[in-house]
């Protein structure tokens, strides 16, 4: 009997792939399309390159779900409005239903003047640029002297990490809006920076914002001890670069000079307002300068407008009034002519609540949209479309797709040259590297 295919993954990121995994041991066929030629998503292309356990763990479980006979991987291929392949293609073809698990892919800007100058990044660029992923990786990244970072979340850590070992770096400022008590870091990726620390001035910082914190009745003697609390396990650092804190300040302008490069930030002071348990930062109206070279707003992702689903701020729209809940949670999207889910349409990780937590949250995300699949699955009594269909219809693109054999000469050839280096310095730069590797070019 002809193999079926019921369930269209877009995106084989962890949400994607888990999902997936969970789908063909609920006995369905999955095919997965994925934009990168590699699986992995942001654990293969996000995660720091030094963590080299948890990627090499996480690349073994993602080569053994593909190694699964009910899952069918297509990469290479780029869904959207507008692309070789849109989601209502993926209907039309008679997928009975169709997972958006593309993660968060929108750059996310705050609309300053000067965005556009030259040393201006956004965390995306440089992350993507130093764990290789093309076209990213082969992009010129210029980072001065004087580095300024946006954010006090754990991308801000792995940007601050990589700047810190970049040899012409002196200085990394990092600004955050609000104090001590919100930032979102761990303790654990404060330990890859800390070394590099200027301490002084963390001090002198917090003490300059201790009158705002007592205020909400926040303790600054404590968030200076998280603080140091990450002296004890820090990685050891002999750079030359330092590490300064601005809490409290938001930046209005990114000011430039006459042949278009950056050339500081202009900064507005906060207070804190609300509780303890709910701030917020209120502009103080005094505004003053910080030099630097380079700029990089490391404040969250959003998802990409391109698919051509509703949007609702920074995230897809979710069905309010799910058919297939899980855990009290909607994975569906809502359909975009009227205020009902989209029959048939799921959302999964950082695709239904963008830069939210790490791999474990889009493991088990993908795994609960899944289950809310196989719940309409069940309900509709679809069929699936046959696998020769599919096999036909992606062989019809013009661009090469990467199947799983493909993959698989592609991850031979890595490995081999890992042996003199490590599986991040073993990664071809560009698509054409690896398709040509893999004799698709
Ligand atoms: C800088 C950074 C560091 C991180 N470090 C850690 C860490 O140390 N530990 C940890 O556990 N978590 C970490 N995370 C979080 C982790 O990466 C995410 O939780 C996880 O990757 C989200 O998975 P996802 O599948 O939802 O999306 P993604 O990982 O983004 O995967 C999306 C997939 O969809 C594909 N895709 C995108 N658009 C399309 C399209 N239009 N058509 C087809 N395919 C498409 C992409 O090719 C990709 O394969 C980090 C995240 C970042 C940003």
């Amino acid at each position: 009997m002809a193999e079926k295919i019921q369930v269209a993954v877009i995106g084989a990121g962890p949400a994607g792939l888990f999902a997936a995994e969970k789908l063909a041991s609920l006995g369905y066929g999955v095919a997965l399309f994925n934009r990168d030629v590699k699986p992995g998503g942001m654990a293969e292309y996000g995660i720091y390159p030094d963590k080299h356990a948890v990627k090499d763990g996480l690349r073994k479980q993602f080569n053994h779900i593909l190694s699964c006979d009910q899952v069918h991987y297509y990469g290479n291929i780029c869904v959207g409005e507008g692309r070789s392949l849109s989601i209502p293609d993926l209907l039309d073809w008679g997928f009975p239903a169709v997972l958006v698990a593309c993660g968060a892919q929108g750059t996310k800007w705050l609309g300053l003047p000067g965005e556009k100058l030259s040393g201006v990044y956004h965390a995306k660029d440089v992350v993507y640029h130093y764990n290789r992923l093309p076209p990213f990786s082969t992009m010129p990244i210029t980072i001065g002297k004087r580095v300024v970072i946006v954010g006090a979340g754990n991308v801000m850590a792995d940007v601050a990490r990589y700047l810190i070992h970049q040899e012409q770096v002196e200085e990394v400022h990092i600004c955050v809006r609000r104090g001590p008590a919100e930032v979102k870091f761990t303790r654990k990726e404060l330990e890859t920076i800390i070394g590099a620390f200027d301490l002084g001035n963390l001090e002198r910082e917090i003490g300059r914002v201790a009158p705002a914190m007592q205020a909400l009745d926040q303790d600054p003697t404590q968030e200076l001890a998280f603080f140091h609390s990450a002296l004890t396990n820090a990685e050891t650092y002999s750079g030359k670069a330092k590490i300064l804190m601005h809490f409290l300040v938001s930046p209005l302008e990114i000011t430039g000079d006459s042949n278009g490069r950056m050339n500081g930030l202009l900064l507005e002071d906060n207070t804190l307002v609300g509780d303890k348990e709910n701030t917020s930062a209120r502009g103080l109206g005094t505004k003053w300068n910080l030099e630097a070279d380079t700029v990089i707003f490391a404040i969250g992702d959003k998802v990409e407008a391109e698919l051509g689903l509703p949007l609702s701020r920074n995230d897809y729209r979710h069905a309010e009034q799910p058919a297939f809940p899980v855990d009290g949670q909607s994975y569906e999207v809502e359909d975009p002519t009227g205020e009902k889910p989209w029959t048939g349409v799921f959302l999964a990780g950082w695709s239904r609540v963008a830069s939210s937590g790490l791999v474990g949250n889009a493991k088990r995300d993908g795994v609960n949209a899944a289950c809310a699949i196989d719940q309409y699955l069940r309900s509709a009594g679809k069929d699936g479309l046959e696998l020769e269909v599919v096999d036909e219809r992606v062989d019809a693109f013009e661009c090469p797709v990467v199947r799983k054999d493909d993959l698989k000469r592609l991850l031979e050839d890595e490995h081999r040259r890992a042996e003199s280096g490590t599986p991040e310095t073993a990664k071809y730069l560009t698509n054409e590297d690896m398709l040509m590797v893999m004799g698709l070019k």
